[in-house]
């Protein structure tokens, strides 16, 4: 599968889990505020409904008598009563005494004997309300038009407490179910919109979140590629030189001589390279350094001077040094990577300064920061490449470097060391004049003692 088909799977699949599981958590919270809609309505038209029923049961019940007859002062609470549902056939009118509030609302009353015949009706007439036992205090109705009906049964009693029959209370839940079919119309409608923006939103941030991805891939593939390339320069350079030497009729031992400092010359480039690579890979999984590990920048920068005297020498080049602090400054880190770091800054000075020209390895303290410049006055680096110049086998003039025996791997090690010690490396250059490559290290919290001589 080629990166463009691999990246682009993976960013569908991600859009679509992202919306598949967004459209879950919506539909799930759609359906959490239509419930909480749908039991705020139910809890209030029982509340207002247990209130009429109560009231209208505690205003009857005292002028009961016979069971199933309706004495004529609670007609008052009843008003035009009327004895079957076949004659109620309008809804009768509130009378003075009767709770108004009763007949405001889409209530209906209705009055059962013990056998729970109809003795009476007020209030709405559903049209045919399918009557149904007074068994359970609360109960959902729907008359022939299919509209529902919440209705609440209260048994009554006379004065002896006999049992004079049933008072029921019902009241129309078409507004209610209007509104709610309303809302579960607008949840309905409002998910795939949801869905579709979420796809929309899911496959943007998919791309977002992927593009570090697809660059530290294409950054893999280019390092592979061009590790095979460096690679395959000192072997084939090697395979060369042994088959021209097979091809001649007699070897000469000072021509086997050359031929074997030839490989061993190849050898060498090739191991370097290996460590180097591998050096690479340690330092990127270094999370963190031992605690303990700390190298005096003094004795650091003198020992490099020293070591690289007779390089500077041999190219004409004055090497100098040039220490601003009295007290030794200590960083903590690995002594060895640190004196790499440093080595590569200063080797690559000298490599491109040509002769006659200055470098200066300088050391001094800004605040917490322990700062090295090395300074020289060669080549320089046009601006275009002074980001690149730390990426792994960048290297501004391959041909040339290739001759100094550079790899392009110098300033990555640098700055992946640099990096791991919680330092930063910075460059100025002006092509023609030189470059100052500016480290800056944490001064460490680990200050050993100055070691007597
Ligand atoms: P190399 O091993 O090829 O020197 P480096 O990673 O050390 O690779 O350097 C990368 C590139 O940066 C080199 O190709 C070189 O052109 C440029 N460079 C590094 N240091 C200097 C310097 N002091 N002056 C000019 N160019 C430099």
């Amino acid at each position: 599968m080629n990166e463009q088909t691999l990246f682009r799977q993976t960013r569908w699949r991600l859009a679509s889990w992202y919306a598949g599981v967004m459209g879950i958590i919506l539909a799930v919270s759609g359906l959490g505020v239509y419930e909480a809609i749908d039991h705020a309505h139910r809890t209030a038209a029982d509340r207002e409904l247990q209130a009429i029923a109560g009231r209208l049961h505690d205003n009857i019940e005292p002028t009961l008598q016979q069971p199933g007859e309706i004495p004529a002062s609670a007609q008052r609470f009843l008003p035009d009563p009327c004895n079957s549902p076949s004659q109620c056939t309008e809804t009768v009118r509130a009378a003075e005494h009767a709770p108004g509030e009763m007949f405001q609302g889409n209530y209906y009353i209705r009055l059962l004997d013990p056998s729970q015949d109809l003795v009476a009706l007020a209030g709405l007439k559903p049209p045919g309300l399918i009557s149904s036992s007074s068994a359970s205090e609360w109960q959902f109705l729907k008359d022939r038009d299919k509209t529902r009906y919440r209705q609440v049964t209260l048994p009554l009693q006379n004065p002896n407490e006999q049992l004079w029959g049933y008072l029921q209370v019902g009241s129309s839940l078409k507004d209610s179910d209007r509104y709610l079919s309303s809302v579960r119309l607008a949840l309905f409608a409002g998910l795939p919109l949801a869905l579709g923006f979420v796809g929309v939103a899911g496959w943007w941030l998919a791309g977002r979140a992927m593009r570090p991805i697809r660059q530290s891939y294409q950054q893999m593939q280019q390092f592979t590629a061009d590790a095979a390339h460096e690679l395959r320069t000192p072997i084939a350079a090697a395979q060369a030189t042994v088959e021209s030497v097979l091809d001649l009729p007699q070897l000469s031992e000072a021509e086997a001589r050359e031929t074997l400092q030839t490989l061993d010359r190849q050898n060498q480039r090739l191991s370097q390279l290996i460590q180097d690579l591998l050096l690479l890979t340690r330092l990127d999984r270094q999370i963190q350094l031992k605690q303990n590990d700390a190298c005096c920048l003094q004795d650091l920068v003198s020992d490099i001077a020293e070591e690289l005297a007779a390089l500077a020498l041999s190219k004409k080049i004055q090497l100098l040094t040039d220490v601003q602090v009295d007290q030794p400054l200590w960083v903590n880190g690995d002594e060895a990577q640190l004196y790499r770091l440093v080595f590569n800054l200063v080797i690559n000075a000298i490599q491109y300064t040509p002769e006659g020209g200055k470098v200066t390895l300088a050391l001094d303290q800004q605040d917490q920061q322990a700062v090295i410049q090395v300074q020289d006055t060669g080549v320089g680096i046009v601006p275009e490449y002074q980001a690149k110049i730390f990426d792994r086998f960048y290297r501004v003039d391959s041909d040339r470097n290739r001759q100094t025996g550079g790899s392009g791997l110098g300033l990555a090690i640098a700055s992946a060391i640099s990096q791991t010690h919680g330092g930063k490396i910075s460059v100025q250059s002006q092509p023609g004049q030189g470059s100052t490559f500016i480290l800056s290290l944490p001064i460490g919290s680990v200050r050993q003692p100055t070691p007597t001589l």
